[in-house]
């Protein structure tokens, strides 16, 4: 954030406001971290604030501090509006386009408050009064303790804040193995074990709560995986009937796409997964190195996100996808093994 930047928040924040912060919709540990820690820093400072999400999210976020304040969008819709038409200032984390938000977008746009946006995803889109966007961050939870390290405020973090950060630092990096991962951030994560997160505490309760049903999908996922050497490249597929077969819950599928990267020689991965209701596959794309998922999903399946991980969707039917897929996958031969 530059210093005009840092002024313009300080002089909105010097006042109580009312304020909303809203994540993407789906929210991942990133998202819910950022914004909850930011509930409780703006708290701290004296404002009124409401975190409202667009819709659910996995049961192994809903233990993170301050979880239960959160209003969800889709469920609670009048009360939701509500925070955000009353609010004078508004925060958005964790994303770069309001579109992002789903049927949420609408409110936002008719929004009176002053936007904020606090993101690390690349082409931010102009519709915030500050726009704090660095592409180069781990994670936006990261970015959220800078952004109290610009204000000066970084001693009002308490454990609450700190084990939220923690949680999106540790979720965004693939538990601090991803390319953003700086010195930096092991310095921010120090400071936040310092303040009262318990690392391990958070690890086994994001990552070790399976139940048998999950590791059950897992097992067909990987055994629905196809491996194109030829393209050093692996795709995952999960219809609707296998995933109703498996007692699928919000959040089950998370990391499975990650499988087709530990492949030796594999740098392009992929996960499809039918959402009947929706009528669509839902799609997240990894890479290592160089080959921009983003771009890729931007080009070819309405998506986006970072170099490294992206998403996107298909309306077409899940066989439907895969040819069209084949096919593009033929058009980047050069670029995925020159
Ligand atoms: P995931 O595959 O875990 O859903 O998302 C990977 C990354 O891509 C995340 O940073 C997420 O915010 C972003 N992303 C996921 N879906 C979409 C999408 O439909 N559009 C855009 N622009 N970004 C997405
Ligand atoms: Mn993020």
């Amino acid at each position: 954030m530059n210093s005009a930047d840092i002024k313009t928040v300080k002089s909105i924040l010097s006042q109580p406001q009312k304020i909303a912060i809203i994540p993407h919709r789906n929210p991942d540990g990133d998202a819910m971290g950022s914004c909850l820690a930011l509930y409780g820093f703006l708290k701290a400072t004296g404002h009124t604030v409401q975190v409202v999400a667009p819709n659910d999210y996995p049961k192994f976020l809903k233990w993170m501090p301050w979880n239960d304040t959160v209003i969800n969008f889709e469920r609670e819709n009048p009360k939701a509006k509500e925070a955000i038409n009353e609010a004078s200032v508004i925060f958005t984390l964790d994303f770069n386009d309001l579109s992002r938000v789903g049927q949420m977008e609408a409110v936002l746009q008719e929004a009176e408050a002053d936007f904020i946006m606090i993101d690390h995803h690349q082409q931010p889109s102009d519709y915030a009064k500050v726009t704090y966007s660095d592409v180069s961050m781990s994670s936006t939870c990261e970015m959220v303790y800078n952004f109290i390290n610009f204000l000066g405020e970084t001693e009002l973090i308490d454990a609450d804040m700190a084990t939220n950060l923690y949680t999106g630092i540790m979720t965004d990096t693939g538990s601090f193995k991803y390319r953003s991962t700086s010195s930096k951030t092991h310095r921010v994560v120090a400071e936040l074990i310092d303040k009262g997160a318990d690392n391990m505490k958070i690890h086994q309760k994001v990552f070790d709560t399976n139940s048998p049903s999950r590791l059950h999908l897992l097992g067909v996922a990987l055994g629905n995986m196809v491996i194109l050497p030829e393209y050093r490249t692996a795709y995952i597929t999960l219809s609707q009937d296998e995933l109703d077969q498996y007692d699928f819950k919000k959040g089950d599928t998370e990391g499975f796409v990650n499988y087709g990267l530990t492949l030796e020689g594999i740098i392009f991965a992929l996960i499809f997964i039918e959402n009947r209701e929706e009528g669509i596959i839902k799609i997240s794309l990894r890479s290592v190195g160089d080959f921009s998922v983003n771009e890729f999903a931007r080009a070819h399946f309405n998506g986006g996100g970072h170099t490294n991980a992206a998403g996107g969707r298909s309306e077409v039917s899940m066989e439907e996808t895969i040819s069209k897929f084949n096919e593009i996958l033929k058009t980047y031969k050069s670029k995925l093994n020159p």
